[in-house]
């Protein structure tokens, strides 16, 4: 396409959004509100993101509704309804849609539109920001609300082209309804995604086979129509509730406890544990105040979800392949299904255990295994993840200072002060970027806290006459020490999961969200706001000053 210069409107904005998920939306809100001029590209036909993106059968939120929702606008929380206790992805995109309009945000929005490249010009302290429908802008502050799981990943299978039959990502999934009646499906991933989703497929499809290479654990949600008295307890002191939320470690209003596994005998335990399964959700893990910091504790939290499994899954060869054994619970993402241990007593659905039997290819047939088995589908669904945290991010691989590419300067893993910014890569802010809690967390409640940080940050310049903020190398450096630090307290690094970057080949293997908690870093972000932005590098122009 024949490069397009300034087709924008308004001509040259202030600032450039790169998505239209939770984070682009109220970016563009607060942007507006503000006084700043922007325009958001949305890769996408529509707004939501990861609601607009993962339409498989079972996907669902993990996060209480009441909760997994913004809270920034008290009218639009009260008058919003949720329709059950973990809304399904139909209704979140609605949410994310209603949002959209109501905020009137949609006009500042392109779709069907990528960002592909943006360079920093250090003489005029702008982003040159290019599209693949050829529009070139020149702006002040580039957003990157680009998601933290955004980049679906297909695996490294040899032959995925030559199937026969039809294929689908679970994060790429067609808008259009599709109709597993009377086929044989062969699931390929048993991550959140794979667990949602194997349940509803199994109901449908006339052979179901799963290929688990790693057991996950799973908490039943115990998912149900919301319950009116429960939201009105909810709508009754929504802000003060919010306000809580933001003071918690996740960000999640949840029941804590805070004793440890160990000092309680052995059955209040077992009790503590039984009545959070029962409760459904994942406030199982935070059943004890050390599930992720005490190996032994840890051990105990695994041990019962394994003797669930157990008790679920008919056949004890099964029930003992889905048990995991290889990582602590709660240092992969813990997965919220509904029904899926019980899924594996259905004569349709059977499970292939590719650490014993892995995938040689895909063949135009089907599965073939190491042991020249050959499982014949009609479609195979991916449930494979994503390039997490990063892989938005260096898909558009912006240029900071002197060109240098964000792909070499996080060639040995992400780097960033606050996960808002990263050297050499002025007036560039990352939503829920890697040093950050983001995923660790209920991610709307990050967002908003972000977005308000960078605007707030955006007015302060404007204030202040300053045209360039960059993170400063030794804050960064302190920043990535204390991450790493605080992420050694915990179990999390002892699992190969994709907070470490470990499902990418070659990916480098650091612990990426921070988990210091939400509380603690939203100081540790005012703190640096309040001291004038410590940590950043400023640059003064008088003249540049609104
Ligand atoms: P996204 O929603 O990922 O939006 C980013 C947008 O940027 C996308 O629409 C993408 O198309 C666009 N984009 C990226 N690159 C470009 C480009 N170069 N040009 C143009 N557009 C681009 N979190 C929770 O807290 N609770 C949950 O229960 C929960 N459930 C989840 C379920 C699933 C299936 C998945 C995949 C994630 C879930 N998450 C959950 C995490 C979820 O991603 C966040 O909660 C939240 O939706 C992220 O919003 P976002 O706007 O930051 O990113
Ligand atoms: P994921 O957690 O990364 O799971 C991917 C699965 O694919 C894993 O089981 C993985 O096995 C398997 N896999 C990858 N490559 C493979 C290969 N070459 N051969 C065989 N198996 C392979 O991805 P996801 O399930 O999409 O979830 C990603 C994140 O999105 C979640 O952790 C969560 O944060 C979010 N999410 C949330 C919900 C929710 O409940 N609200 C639902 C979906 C997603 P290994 O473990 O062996 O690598």
């Amino acid at each position: 396409m024949r490069e397009n210069e300034m087709v924008q409107t308004p001509s040259n904005p202030d600032v450039v959004v790169v998505g239209a998920g939770f984070a682009g939306l109220y970016m563009l809100h607060r942007l507006r509100d503000a006084g700043f001029t922007a325009m958001a590209f949305e890769r996408a036909t529509g707004v939501g993101g990861t609601w607009y993106w993962n339409r498989y059968p079972g996907a669902r939120c993990d996060v209480e509704s009441m909760q997994y929702s913004y809270g920034f606008d008290e009218a639009m929380q009260q008058e919003w309804h949720w329709s059950e206790r973990f809304a399904g992805q139909p209704e979140i995109l609605r949410y994310a849609n209603w949002v959209a309009d109501r905020l009137d945000l949609r006009r500042d929005i392109r779709f069907e539109t990528s960002v592909t490249s943006a360079e920093w010009d250090e003489a005029a302290c702008l982003w040159t920001v290019r599209t693949d429908r050829g529009d070139k802008l020149r702006v002040r502050y580039l957003v990157m609300a680009t998601g933290c799981l955004s980049a679906a990943r297909l695996p490294e299978i040899e032959g995925i082209a030559d199937f026969r039959g039809n294929t689908y990502h679970t994060g790429q999934w067609p808008h259009e309804p599709v109709d597993f009646t009377g086929q044989r499906v062969a699931v390929i991933g048993t991550g959140s995604s794979g667990i949602q989703a194997i349940p509803v497929i199994a109901e449908q499809a006339a052979q179901l086979t799963v290929f688990q290479r790693t057991p996950n654990f799973s908490i039943p949600t115990h998912n149900q129509p919301m319950d009116t008295e429960y939201e009105n307890l909810w709508k009754s002191d929504y802000s003060g509730r919010r306000e809580r939320a933001r003071g918690m470690r996740t960000g999640i209003l949840h029941d804590l406890n805070d004793k440890g596994a160990l000092e309680v005998e052995e059955a209040e335990r077992r009790a503590e544990y039984e009545r959070r399964w029962e409760r459904g959700g994942t406030a199982f893990m935070v059943a004890f105040n050390d599930l992720v910091t005490n190996a032994a504790a840890n051990d105990t939290a695994a041990e019962f979800v394994r003797a669930k499994i157990s008790a679920t899954v008919r056949d004890p060869q099964l029930a003992e392949l889905l048990a995991p054994k290889d990582h602590p619970i709660g240092t992969k993402r813990i997965c919220a299904d509904s029904g899926y241990y019980e899924t594996f007593n259905r004569p349709n659905v059977a499970l292939v255990d590719l650490r014993a039997t892995p995938i040689q290819r895909i063949v135009p047939e089907g599965v073939l295994l190491s042991d020249e088995t050959l499982r014949p589908v009609d479609s195979i669904i991916y449930a494979t993840g994503f390039d997490a945290m990063t892989g938005a991010l260096t898909a558009i691989n912006p240029r900071g200072v002197g060109g240098l590419p964000l792909t070499e300067v996080w060639a040995e893993g992400p780097k960033t002060y606050l996960g808002l910014c990263t050297v050499g890569f002025p007036n560039m802010f990352i939503i829920t970027g890697p040093g950050s809690p983001s995923v660790l967390t209920n991610m709307i409640v990050s967002i908003e806290q972000h977005v308000d940080w960078i605007v707030d940050c955006m007015a302060w310049m404007r204030r202040h006459g300053a045209v360039r903020l960059e993170a400063e190398a030794t804050a960064q450096e302190r920043w990535m020490e204390h991450n790493n630090e605080v992420a050694r307290r915990t179990l999390y690094p002892r699992a190969g999961s994709w907070y470490m970057g470990a499902n990418v080949q070659g990916k480098p293997r650091v612990f990426m969200p921070y988990i210091g908690g939400v509380a603690a870093y939203r100081q540790a972000c005012d703190n640096a706001a309040k001291d004038s932005y410590s940590g950043f590098l400023l640059q003064m122009d008088r003249a540049a000053a609104q």
